[in-house]
């Protein structure tokens, strides 16, 4: 499709960042485009299916970029899922595996209602440890799943396998 084209022609290969052998997905290019921008967020409104989320979850720092974004065209609240240490109030934490030792995430305990409708939005899928940490979080409160959504999937690494708990979206797979 044309649009999904135009956003994908945004996005640039960084070879050997973060890491040397590392090949990093460069947003900002389609940040920085007015039309590219608006063009991504509408199409990740558009590929959902079923209810309209309550709540829109957006992972530390990408993920509030497009889920702010999202929540904002969809009338939906945003929750931040965030590293250790930032959210001031009460929080759940869950660790994940990284590639050398571990990380965490957290949310605010009261973040939102048991049952509440909600989407996870993040800016890319690599191995889903961050996504399925923050579906962890999610279950916790006590949230509907309604999926996942994502503007770029390393389909390679084959996340979506492990995440078998809601349907996964993608706009762009490599
Ligand atoms: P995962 O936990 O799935 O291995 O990694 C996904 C997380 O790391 C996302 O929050 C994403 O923002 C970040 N990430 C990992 N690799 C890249 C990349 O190549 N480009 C961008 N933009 N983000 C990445």
């Amino acid at each position: 499709e044309a649009a999904v084209a135009q956003v994908q022609g945004l996005i640039r290969d960084i070879p050997d960042f973060p890491k040397p052998g590392i090949i990093f997905k460069d947003i900002t290019p389609l940040l920085g485009d007015a039309e590219g921008f608006r063009l991504a967020v509408d199409l990740l409104a558009d590929s959902i299916e079923g209810p309209t989320p309550e709540y829109i979850v957006g992972t530390e720092s990408r993920g509030f970029i497009f889920g702010a974004a999202l929540a904002y065209k969809l009338g939906a609240g945003f929750i931040p899922v965030r590293k250790p240490g930032k959210l001031p109030s009460e929080v759940h934490a869950c660790e994940y595996q990284l590639e050398y030792g571990t990380d965490a995430l957290e949310v605010h305990r009261d973040a939102l209602h048991q049952g509440a409708r909600t989407l996870i939005v993040d800016d890319l899928l690599a191995t889903g440890g961050t996504a399925r940490a923050t579906g962890d979080l999610l279950r916790r409160l006590g949230a509907e799943m309604l999926g996942y959504s994502f503007v770029i999937e390393l389909t390679f690494l084959a996340a979506r396998e492990h995440m078998t708990d809601a349907p996964v979206h993608s706009l762009i797979q490599y």
